[in-house]
């Protein structure tokens, strides 16, 4: 992209309807803008971030055994009405009518719709298991929406559903879910811990909230310092072996972990003092388990071994998606802005012609830009070279590629590594070759 014909509109200034760090910083560079409270317009630069997390997403869900589809946002409040979810749900759900005067929703989340769309066609425990997920917008109508996308009322979600024949299943698919979740986040840069969460009428261990620190979290956090010191996701773990599965979810949940809402200050008091940990987290994913709620009140059954109608056990599995984005910047930014993680980066580096009209500059920003378009974002501005740095800087982009009249007249670039600040001076082949 060439920047003097973008739509990434920068800001020197900061926001005052902005709170914290990742709102300030997303307005400011240009990602996002409020078109109603909670509700945001993703601009060009934002949607390149939206997407390459949701492709991260939809990878480790593929490599999980997830299928994907897509649901439709607007579900009709008859299955709503199903499960029993139509009233208890409140004041959170956008609710209309049609021309026809039927009740329509815009979906907060898809259990129903996925159970109906089953029940229509799964017949036997032979199809068992499996695990559906789609990435699609939500609507919620938060009393308090706030920090920018982090809780918005309109917000990308990945919810997976898993269906499978009997309890034994059902905690395979839902330690499945947690390992996928945890290298998800990895790849992102990010390190989450899952904790344990509310879970409902049907008890037991299997909810867990998904957390990365960060002082501007909504919830406050006790965990074991074991958590910073292992990588969980990178123990070699088969994914569709039960066996690995199991030893996985017991290292991952023998060291105390919990939100709040969970904490049990008896057992956090019991931890060694060096290892107490204590802090804010954002919760940027959920997995729960919640046996047959769905399957028995909607009539769903499937023939089982013996014939006899079964119940499927389900659970679910939420990524915030849009959340995920101020999350990675709450995590990676500094005094001047943004540090994208490479993996989610709009742009993999920078282009800041220094001197644009100077034709030996020209001459090697364009032959750059030739050579790295689309994955670049060309500062082809007539600006000082004060305010390309000031904008680079805040962008966040990994590299940048700064071209100068005297680099130029020898053919020269200056590379530099936005997370270090670290320069050098190379040819154009050598630099090409460090940021690909
Ligand atoms: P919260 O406790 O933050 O309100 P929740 O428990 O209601 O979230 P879930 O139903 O578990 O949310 O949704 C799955 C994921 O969707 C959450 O882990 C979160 O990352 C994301 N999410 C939920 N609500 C919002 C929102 N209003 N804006 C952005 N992301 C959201
Ligand atoms: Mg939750």
């Amino acid at each position: 992209m060439r920047l003097s014909h973008s739509l990434v509109p920068t800001l020197k200034e900061t926001p005052t309807e902005a709170q914290i760090v990742s709102h300030r910083l997303m307005l400011r560079a240009g990602l996002v803008r409020q078109t109603a409270a909670g509700i945001y317009a993703w601009l060009p630069a934002g949607l390149r971030v939206l997407q390459k997390v949701a492709r991260i997403v939809r990878e480790e869900q593929d490599a999980a055994g997830a299928q994907e589809l897509l649901m439709p946002t607007i579900q009709p409040a008859e299955l709503w009405r199903e499960s029993g979810r139509y009233e208890d749900y409140g004041k959170e759900m956008l609710r209309l009518k049609d021309r026809h005067e039927r009740d329509l929703l815009y979906g907060p989340t898809n259990e129903e719709m996925i159970t109906d769309l089953f029940r229509q066609s799964v017949r036997s425990y032979r199809a068992l298991p499996q695990i559906l997920y789609h990435i699609q917008w939500k609507f919620r109508d938060e009393v308090r929406p706030r920090f920018g996308v982090m809780r918005g009322r309109e917000f990308l979600m990945k919810d997976a559903y898993s269906f499978d024949i009997d309890y034994a299943g059902a905690v395979a698919s839902y330690r499945r879910m947690m390992l996928s979740y945890m290298r998800t986040f990895r790849r992102m840069g990010l390190k989450a811990i899952p904790m344990q969460a509310e879970s409902g009428p049907i008890g037991g261990n299997m909810s867990h909230e998904f957390i990365i620190l960060a002082p501007t979290g909504e919830s406050a956090v006790y965990y074991d310092a074991a958590f910073e010191e292992i990588d969980y996701s990178a123990s070699g773990f088969d994914i569709f072996s039960e066996a690995d599965l199991d030893r996985f979810f017991g290292l991952v949940t023998t060291h105390y972990a919990a939100t709040d809402e969970k904490h049990d200050p008896a057992a956090f008091a019991a931890l060694a003092a060096g290892r107490r940990r204590e802090g804010r987290g954002i919760e940027v994913g959920h997995v729960f388990y919640f046996g047959t709620k769905y399957s028995t009140a909607m009539g769903f059954a499937v023939a089982g071994p013996d014939g006899r109608p079964v119940a499927p056990e389900m659970g679910s599995y939420g990524i915030g998606v849009s959340r995920l984005v101020g999350a990675l910047i709450e995590a990676f930014h500094d005094e001047a802005g943004i540090i994208w993680p490479d993996a989610v980066a709009p742009f993999r580096a920078a282009i800041l012609n220094l001197k644009a009209g100077d034709p030996a500059c020209e001459r090697m920003a364009e032959d750059l830009y030739g050579k790295l378009a689309p994955s670049v974002l060309y500062d082809d501005r007539e600006e000082r070279a004060g305010v390309k740095f000031a904008d680079a800087d805040l962008m966040g982009h990994p590299w940048q590629l700064i071209v100068g009249p005297r680099g130029a007249a020898r053919g020269q670039v200056e590379l530099k590594r936005r997370a270090s600040g670290e320069r050098q001076e190379l040819s154009l082949d050598s630099a090409l070759a460090q940021i690909v």
